[in-house]
């Protein structure tokens, strides 16, 4: 683990297994850090943000220094891309193209918001003191030590989205990584020296989530928690950072429509119908897992996206060839099978897929399910693996919108049409964060990210992660 600039073993002196998803091998031993660790990496960050070189350096210089983090993972991009790849078992193909480069990309692009976080001048009135005049201003000051807690899907991204913007503002932070994928963020720290960063601004804890991450998500030396993940495990950090009313930002799961109107082009639909679920192998929480198609069409989109369903070739990441890997645990192996097994249970039939795959490695069919109702777990629940569920609708009108919105989650939607109108129409009247048209799965550090109802609070990404990084104080001073 990396505290206060010093790599250590845990204070137990336990470690645990990394794993290999597509061969089930272990691959490394990593420190397994517990509330003893994360009081040691809050001490550090609280340090690191009271004294010594952190709050002391200039804007300018904290943003070239954030935007040398960005330099230095593309100098090492293969490396990363591999570690990426043996770790969650995405295929090293799309990490060379996707996962670095924009985990590169956000540390670059929050770089420039380093000089750029200034306030305002606001003139008054104040109405029970006529005559008198004030000059009143407003600073965005950092929120403080920061504990981020981050997922397995993408273990580099999370990793960037969390650390870029509060290294910006100016914050220090104790990131808790994944327990699935520890190995990449690990890697980071070390470019994270590289680059200058001093001791103690940024602190990786590996552990286990009921221990090191319920002990961040609840120290009283932590200012604000910045959450990824379910929204099982967003409910439980709210309440751990209830006791002393810590700032929460939290991105959770979602149950994301993705509509295709009858004027589609279907040449562009079908493909992008299928990206939108089966893109890291369903393991997206804003993943296109409800396909709702026109019914005039719904026979032709079931067969595309099948079709291109059965010709996505599965196996090891590390392979060239392989377009989808294996599941990233035992565990979610075992949650994606008993949702197949479940929504077989209830009566839905698939089209194509519909099993785990035998023999070494958590591998799962890409699975298009049809004769589903709206309220089968298989439409309710987050599956998170690569499991579209397709259901035909009439038309564009209400009962296309209740159902799309059906969902206690609001993270992403998509549509495809080749009616402006309508687009604008419906991606108004959708409830969540994204709205894609005419595409899926669309990211940039410039744009913001994140959920509506229990997706989650706050955005990553944009001017407006800033926010979940900043307090805003105002000053103001009789003249
Ligand atoms: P998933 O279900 O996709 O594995 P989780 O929400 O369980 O996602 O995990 C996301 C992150 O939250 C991981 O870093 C995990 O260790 C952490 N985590 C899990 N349980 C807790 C908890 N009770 N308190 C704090 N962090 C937790």
């Amino acid at each position: 683990m990396l505290i206060g600039g010093q790599w250590m073993p845990s204070a137990s002196g336990k470690t645990f297994e990394v794993v290999n998803p597509a061969t089930e091998e272990v691959i490394a031993h990593v420190a397994e850090g517990e509330a003893e660790d994360i009081d040691r990496a809050v001490k550090a960050a609280r340090k690191a943000f009271e004294s010594g070189a952190w709050p002391a350096m200039t804007p300018s210089a904290r943003g070239r220094m954030i935007s040398r983090v960005g330099d230095l993972i593309l100098d090492n991009l293969d490396e990363f891309a591999e570690l990426e790849s043996l770790d969650n078992g995405k295929p090293i193909t799309i990490a060379r193209v996707a996962d670095v480069p924009l985990a590169a990309d956000m540390f670059h692009y929050m770089s420039g918001w380093a000089t750029k976080m200034h306030g305002q001048t606001i003139p008054l009135s104040v109405l029970y003191t006529p005559g008198a005049s004030y000059h009143s201003y407003t600073r965005p000051e950092p929120v403080g030590v920061v504990g981020q807690i981050i997922p397995w899907n993408f273990p580099l991204l999370m990793a960037a989205w969390k650390l870029a913007p509060a290294l910006a503002t100016g914050c220090t932070v104790v990131l808790k990584v994944a327990e699935e994928t520890p190995l990449s963020a690990l890697r980071l720290g070390e470019v994270l020296q590289e680059a200058g960063i001093p001791d103690g601004v940024v602190n990786i804890v590996t552990g286990f989530g009921e221990t090191a991450g319920a002990a961040l998500a609840s120290h009283s030396g932590v200012d604000k928690v910045a959450f990824t993940g379910s929204t099982e495990v967003g409910r439980l950090i709210v309440k751990a950072a209830a006791a002393d009313l810590k700032k929460v930002s939290l991105e959770l799961g979602g149950k994301s429509p993705n509509i295709v109107l009858d004027d589609a082009d279907l040449d562009t639909a079908i493909p992008g119908a299928a990206n939108a679920i089966f893109f890291n192998h369903g393991q997206c929480c804003c993943a296109g897992s409800r396909l709702y198609a026109s019914d005039k069409i719904f026979d032709k989109v079931v067969e595309g996206v099948s079709e291109a369903a059965s010709k996505i070739k599965v196996g090891p990441g590390l392979d060239p060839e392989t377009e989808m890997g294996p599941m990233v645990s035992k565990i979610q192996h075992e949650r994606v099978s008993g949702y197949l097994e479940a929504g077989a249970a209830e009566g839905a039939r698939a089209a194509t897929g519909g099993r785990k795959k035998d023999g070494a490695g958590y591998f799962i069919e890409p699975t298009v399910l049809v004769d589903t109702k709206q309220d089968m777990k298989v439409n309710q629940e987050e599956i998170f693996g690569p499991v579209v569920t397709a259901m035909p609708f009439k038309g564009m009108d209400e009962e296309l919108v209740r159902r799309a919105n059906d969902t206690v989650y609001g993270l992403a939607a998509g549509i495809w049409t080749r009616d402006v109108s309508k687009a604008h129409t419906l991606a108004a009247q959708l409830r969540a964060g994204t709205v894609w048209v005419n595409c899926y799965n669309i990211f940039d550090s410039a744009l913001p990210f994140g959920g509506y109802k229990q997706s989650g609070w706050g955005r990553e990404m944009g001017e407006a992660v800033l926010d979940n990084y900043t307090e805003t104080k105002a000053v103001t001073i009789g003249l």
